[in-house]
């Protein structure tokens, strides 16, 4: 979650014209904001330097409390990529062998030698950093869900600096405080099932016996950014997402990624506690009002059994909210 230090926004002034409450009206309104409007006045951001040691950078995030970091590169005097826990994921699924194997990469690559490593290849499809300088919350939300990342630097166009990171939670959240005055469409009244928001079929989770490595498995595999941990009968039990495997760099753990998932749930230093869970029948407007209050990316559909039949995530609620009004799927594409 972004600290608690982030959620003020800096005052707006813009007031919204139309009061109409059509499907267009997210749309609209993200098209009239750029991103600089999204930022908070202070926040924390940290630059790390591509010959930086990969596990000291991994710290660097622990100690700061942040998930991720622009990479600058000092020979080329540019901004390269970023820094997020899905590469402490590929690392660790690359490299680790066993309990009794230490992982040599971890403890000496740096962060250049990782992104020049062959082996690496197979864990992204390699796309050019992508930056929001003066363009509208709806152009980044398209790049977020586009090229299915978390992580959007804002770069002041004149100075060249990363002003901020944005997210789908800080851009969800922005909405949620200054799109109340504006009229509410129709179908937020509707319920989530109805409206078909959200993934409902061929859900990515882990068993609870299964191991930590199985997970970072799915991970890599499926591109999802959590697992519901579920029991035999299907029930979730507990929510793993890709934030909580920071927690094997906090608490130097990494190096036994054959611990079950239920042991891994336990060891984690988590903030939110049990499943935030919704179910099909309740409307959207309850989904919006609960994953902002959560500060999660993602709720568990689940049926009265506590079954699970689902995914909402910030993703999908944004696709639905802002790109599906202007025709466009980028989910899909
Ligand atoms: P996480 O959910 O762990 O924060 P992301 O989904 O944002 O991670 O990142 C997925 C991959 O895309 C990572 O390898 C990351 O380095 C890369 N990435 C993230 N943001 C950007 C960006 N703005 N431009 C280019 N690559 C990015
Ligand atoms: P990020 O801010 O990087 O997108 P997430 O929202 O995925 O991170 O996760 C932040 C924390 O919230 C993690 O500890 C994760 O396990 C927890 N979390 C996220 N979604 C849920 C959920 N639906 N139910 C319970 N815990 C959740
Ligand atoms: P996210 O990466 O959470 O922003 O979501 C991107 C897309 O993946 C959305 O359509 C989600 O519904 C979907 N998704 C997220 N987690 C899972 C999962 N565990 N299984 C299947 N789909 C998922």
């Amino acid at each position: 979650m972004e600290p608690r230090s982030q959620v003020s926004f800096p005052e707006k002034k813009q007031e919204i014209q139309s009061q109409e409450a059509d499907a267009t009206v997210y749309m609209k309104f993200m098209k009239s904001h750029r991103c600089y409007d999204a930022i908070p006045t202070s926040c924390k951001l940290v630059i790390f330097d591509t010959t930086l040691q990969v596990k000291k950078a991994f710290y660097a995030l622990v100690a700061n409390g942040l998930r991720a970091a622009p990479l600058w590169d000092s020979k080329l005097q540019r901004f390269v990529g970023m820094l997020t826990i899905t590469d402490f994921i590929n690392i660790l699924h690359c490299y680790y062998k066993s309990p009794m194997v230490q992982m040599y990469e971890l403890e000496s690559h740096k962060i250049e030698t990782w992104r020049g490593d062959s082996l690496r290849s197979k864990y992204l499809a390699h796309i050019p950093l992508l930056i929001s300088s003066p363009s509208s919350l709806f152009e980044a939300i398209y790049s977020l869900l586009r090229y299915k990342i978390h992580r959007l630097p804002v770069i002041d166009p004149e100075s060249g600096n990363v002003l901020h990171i944005l997210t789908h939670k800080r851009i969800l959240k922005f909405l949620h405080i200054f799109g109340k005055k504006l009229p509410k469409p129709a179908f937020t009244k509707r319920p989530i099932q109805e409206l078909g928001i959200g993934t409902f079929r061929n859900i990515a989770t882990v068993q609870q016996t299964a191991s930590l490595y199985d997970a970072l498995s799915i991970f890599v595999e499926r591109r999802v950014s959590a697992l519901p941990v579920v029991d035999e009968q299907g029930k979730v039990v507990a929510l793993y997402s890709r934030f909580d495997v920071i927690n094997l760099a906090a608490q130097k753990t990494y190096n036994n990624l054959d611990m079950t998932m239920q042991e891994a749930v336990e060891k984690r230093i988590c903030c939110v506690e049990g499943v935030i869970k919704c179910y099909p029948y309740e409307t959207l407007e309850i989904i919006l009002d609960r994953i902002v209050k959560a500060e999660v990316h993602r709720l568990v559909l689940v049926d009265r059994a506590d079954v699970v039949k689902g995914i909402i995530s910030l993703s999908d609620l944004l696709q639905a909210m802002v790109l599906t009004p202007a025709g466009i799927d980028a989910l899909l594409s």
